[in-house]
């Protein structure tokens, strides 16, 4: 399972697919403040090392999968 981290500067959103059976590509927005839940930017996009730690809950409408993402790996809790 992968994130990507797309757009130019620091202007992007992370797109990642849910869970298998899920398979829904999700969207995470980490530069608007007022989106929730919150996402934060760890490591440098210049060294190649940029990952995104958060909490990922796939609801209302979702599947209701729940995960951490840290250092690029999706922990199902
Ligand atoms: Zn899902």
């Amino acid at each position: 399972m992968h994130a990507y981290v797309i757009g130019e500067e620091r202007k992007h959103s992370s797109y990642f697919v849910c869970c298998p059976g899920c398979s829904q590509v999700l969207t995470l927005n980490t530069q608007n403040e007022a989106t929730k839940p919150r996402w934060t930017e760890t490591g440098s996009l210049e060294e190649g090392t940029l990952t995104i730690r958060a909490s990922i809950w796939h609801t209302p409408d979702g599947c209701g999968w729940y995960s951490w993402l840290n250092q690029g790996i999706f922990t199902s809790v």
